[in-house]
């Protein structure tokens, strides 16, 4: 049964940003989409930049990319893989792109002489970006969550839409304020004034919430929800905690259990139908919580600090652990820490070791030494992106003799160009949304590759991020000496895939497999990694 008018949910964080908009969001849309109905999840970010692919990593962690090649938030990961449908351009928005199409649109004089404002012109291209969702047809509830923290200045135009479309929609909008109680050990209490402070702060900008998530350490009593309601104008039942657990994956279970998605579909005025069963994801989280095995994978990158920066492949090696029943623990190795001197010790108790995305110089020689010692101990080796390209250039210096080989991205006058800038790339100028982005359909060429044995279909699309490429001119001296190209680009003839078959799994992937791997269905190429390093 469709929902003959979309409804729309805006979810507001306030006392502090990280407690996590984002998988509260995805946690209500999969609980409305066990009931059965159709829910898109969008992301609006209050930055300038137009997407965040030109974002330092430091700065916003991973960036995403959509099966339509947009370069997003990394939210946008968090939705797919709890909700197992894609996302795209659509899903995520900037003030950069907001302000983009309104000067663009002043600039063709679609304006007609008015004099061009944050109201209503910005907030009318957020409310038309915000509504687009819904006016297809395609879903009956649209979750958009508001970036930042209620009371930046970056996200008053959002806020101001956001209370525009209440007064507009009536019950068929509302707004999920998400805060945090924190917990003061001296006195062993749990403190509700940043909540009422934060509530006030919204409510100063015209909106008042239907519903409060508080993000708490401890169990909140019904005394303190009921303080919190008195002061905030929200009923009783609409205040929900949100303690503290130690997987993202458990969180629909508890806002199921706080009936979270019962209170949003009354005030939406939407029948609450039954349940359909969480029984896959209970699964899941069954096997993710009792492991039979366990196995140790190092990562290898140069923002390990920064977990958040290889997001999305730390949540596939999750996936793919549950599917084969063991515990995955990522070691966290610094790419410029490992030397000659130290490689065999930091990687050697390693099941497997899989070298992370990444672009210039900065720690390749040590993406190349692990690259090395994994083909040479016949320890499973995952690269991805840049990581296949460095297992390329290893091989290319170490197995072909071709001494100084390299990437032109890091040596451009290289007398051994394995890895070189695609023709399409060489009149690039601009930095932002011009690389190599989005699916591509791959051809495996080989019934006998692992990952065949993987996939076990012959055409495959994964999705990309790159300018560089492995050079074809190179491939029959590779392909003799045991590395072997065994998945191509059918239009281009690029090579996607690099494997070595003697090797007991060593497979290089010029895509990012870890961008479709979910919940629901881990993805192929990280279980069948896993299971070779339990093997
Ligand atoms: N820097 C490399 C390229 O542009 C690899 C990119 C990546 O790892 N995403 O081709």
């Amino acid at each position: 049964m469709k929902v003959a008018d979309s409804r729309y949910i805006f979810v507001t964080g306030g006392v502090t940003s990280s407690l996590g908009k984002g998988i509260l969001a995805s946690s209500l849309a999969k609980l409305l989409q066990s009931r059965g109905y159709a829910v898109a999840l969008q992301k609006l970010d209050p930055y300038i930049n137009v997407d965040p692919g030109t974002l330092n990593p430091y700065e916003h962690g991973e960036c995403y990319v959509t099966e339509d090649g947009a370069e997003t938030d990394l939210d946008l990961g968090h939705y797919e893989r709890f909700l197992n449908i894609p996302t795209s351009q659509a899903n995520n928005v900037t003030t950069g792109k907001i302000y983009q199409s309104v000067i663009s649109k002043e600039r063709r004089g679609d304006y007609l002489g008015k004099t061009v404002q944050i109201i209503p012109h910005i907030t009318d291209e957020i409310k038309r970006r915000i509504k687009i969702l819904g006016s297809k047809g395609k879903y009956d509830i649209v979750i958009t969550e508001i970036g930042g923290t209620v009371g930046d200045i970056e996200s008053l135009p959002y806020v101001e839409a956001v209370r525009q479309l209440k007064w507009e929609m009536g019950s068929r909008a509302l707004v999920i304020h998400l805060t945090l109680v924190p917990y003061l050990s001296a006195t062993g209490e749990l403190k509700t004034k940043p909540t009422q402070h934060s509530v006030k702060q919204l409510l100063e900008n015209g909106v008042q919430p239907d519903v409060l998530v508080l993000r708490t350490e401890h169990h909140i009593d019904e005394q303190i929800r009921a303080k919190v309601a008195l002061f905030t104008n929200v009923s009783i039942d609409a205040v929900v905690q949100s303690v503290d657990v130690p997987s993202i994956y458990e969180v629909p279970l508890k806002m199921l259990e706080e009936k979270l998605d019962v209170t949003v579909l009354r005030k939406l005025d939407l029948p609450v139908r039954e349940p359909a069963d969480l029984e896959d994801w209970k699964g899941f989280l069954h096997r993710l919580k009792n492991p039979e095995h366990a196995v140790e994978i190092a990562l290898v990158g140069k923002y390990v600090e920064l977990h958040d920066a290889y997001k999305s492949i730390s949540e596939a090696l999750v996936h793919a652990g549950a599917a084969n029943n063991a515990r995955v623990t990522v070691r966290w190795i610094h790419s410029e820490s490992l030397t000659e001197a130290n490689v065999e010790k930091k990687l050697r108790s390693a099941g497997g070791i899989l070298v992370a995305p990444g672009f210039g110089h900065r720690g390749i020689k040590g993406k190349i030494l692990a690259a090395r010692f994994a083909r040479e101990n016949n320890i499973p080796y995952f690269g991805i992106c840049l990581g296949m390209q460095i297992a390329v250039i290893e091989f290319a210096r170490h197995v072909l003799h071709l001494e100084e080989a390299d990437s032109t991205e890091i040596n451009p006058g290289t007398p051994h160009p394995v890895i070189d800038l695609m023709e399409q790339q060489k009149e690039v100028t601009d930095f932002g949304g011009t690389m190599r982005l989005g699916a591509y359909e791959c051809r495996l060429i080989s019934r006998k590759s692992k990952v065949f044995e993987a996939y076990n279909k012959l055409t495959i699309s994964e999705r990309h991020r790159h300018r560089f490429e492995f050079n074809n001119a190179y491939l029959p001296q590779f392909e003799k000496a045991g590395m072997k190209a065994v998945g191509i680009n059918p239009d281009t003839d690029l090579v996607e895939i690099v494997e070595i078959p003697a090797h007991k799994w060593f497979v290089g992937v010029q895509f990012h497999p870890e961008y479709r791997s979910t919940v629901l269905n881990p993805h192929p190429l990280f279980v069948s990694f896993i299971r070779s390093v339990l093997a």
